[in-house]
């Protein structure tokens, strides 16, 4: 990814979004997922608005390289999306919330029915419309928190009536430890999501998500469901990243000032140099989702230099050693990588004691955003710097 060309001079930091990087990754996966010859299905998720990149950039993106299938959590989300892709097959996880079936029939939303209320309330909305309307249903198989559990999916396949009136897009299930390699779990939870499926009317499933796709094929079902992976998390933690990173971080340098051995840093003066130190001050802390658990354990990078992190993280700012970065590349001004191709996300998140998901969608709303790729710059809802690099 090429360096934003135009930044305003007032941006603290710039947030880089790469969207032919994000599209390439969705084909990877696309890929990756029909490697046994098979038609399979790769959906976008994008919800958290799209992991904290911008739902609607992303999506518009993806839909470009021919993604035709969007997660996203809530109606809310939904409605976003929508009125960006109208011909895009958009499908609510959260299913449809009580009140609110009309709308999401209207809006031509696919829910994820995750219980048999969610099922008989929008099968009454269809009756009352008279009209089929799409639904994946969502059967629990190890996770606990949403879908319909054994008792109710075996009732379901008893009694297929309480189907009538819906047009059935697919039975999904969401595996628990895909990420981790060799763990026997996934090929339990396939068991019994394909038990369940042999008792159902037949409809296309769905089980795997972004490291589901790297694993047995058997979990590729009909339709997978990568996020992560799109946004360049390494969906195989033992092996090396097959994505593309797809941002870049970058924090503008405020000061840099020499201290000498025993000077001491930041709140809770928690660091003291043991020699003469050369710091940057950086435009960048913890209101910006640069967690603060990354003070003094992460590091950036300038000009391709290390410089750890010193002292706590503030606000707004950090402090990082650079006593080793090349004095003319140490200017105020210049910008430090604080996430990017020097500095993986999947280790900044390993550096702050959690994953490159929660990483993502904390990012903050102060940055520059900046999109590269194949959206039309123009058509971007201003945030609140007002500024468009590109
Ligand atoms: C978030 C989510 C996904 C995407 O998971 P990744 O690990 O980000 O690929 C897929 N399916 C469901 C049900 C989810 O909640």
């Amino acid at each position: 990814m090429d360096f934003p060309s135009q930044v305003p001079a007032g941006a603290g930091a710039v947030l880089a979004i790469d969207l032919d990087a994000i599209a390439g990754n969705w084909r990877v996966l696309r890929d990756h997922a029909q490697r046994s010859g098979r038609a399979v299905e790769c959906a976008g998720v994008v919800k958290a608005d799209g992991y904290g990149l911008g739902a609607v950039p992303v999506a518009t993106a993806l839909a470009g390289a021919g993604c035709r299938s969007f997660f996203v959590a809530d109606l809310e989300e939904a409605t976003t999306l929508r009125a960006a892709l109208p011909d895009a097959r958009v499908l609510v996880l959260h299913g449809p919330a009580a009140g609110t079936e009309r709308e999401m029939a209207a809006l031509g939303l696919t829910p994820v029915l995750n219980s048999l209320d969610d099922i008989a309330r929008w099968r009454a909305t269809a009756v009352a419309l008279d009209r089929p309307l799409a639904a994946y249903i969502h059967i629990d198989t190890g996770m606990n928190r949403l879908g319909l559990d054994d008792r109710d999916a075996r009732h379901l396949a008893e009694e297929p009536d309480l189907l009538a009136g819906l047009a059935l897009s697919g039975w999904m299930s969401h595996l628990a430890s895909a990420d981790v390699a060799g763990d026997g779990f996934a090929a339990e939870q396939d068991a019994r999501f394909r038990a369940h499926l042999a008792r159902l009317p037949r409809a296309p499933a769905s089980l795997a998500a972004s490291s589901g796709i790297f694993r047995e094929p058997a979990l590729l079902h009909d339709l997978v469901r990568p996020g992560a992976a799109l946004y360049g998390v390494n969906p195989t933690p033992e092996a090396s990243n097959p994505m593309a990173p797809a941002l870049r971080l970058l924090g503008r340098i405020l000061q840099v000032r020499d201290v000498p051995a025993g000077a001491t840093v930041g709140y809770g003066a928690t660091h003291r140099t043991t020699a003469p130190t050369r710091l940057a001050t950086i435009a960048v802390g913890y209101a910006d989702g640069y967690f603060r658990a990354l003070g003094s354990s992460g590091h950036v990078t300038i000009a391709g230099v290390r410089a750890p992190v010193v002292g706590r993280i503030s606000m707004d700012l950090l402090s990082v050693d650079a006593t080793r970065v090349p004095p003319e590349a140490l200017v105020p001004g210049a910008f430090a990588e604080l996430i990017g191709p020097d500095r993986p996300l999947d280790d900044v998140a390993a550096d702050a004691g959690t994953i490159g998901y929660e990483i993502l969608t904390g990012l903050g709303r102060r940055f520059c955003r900046v999109y590269q790729g194949a959206w039309p710059v123009a058509a971007q809802p201003r945030r609140d710097t007002g500024s468009l690099a590109l």
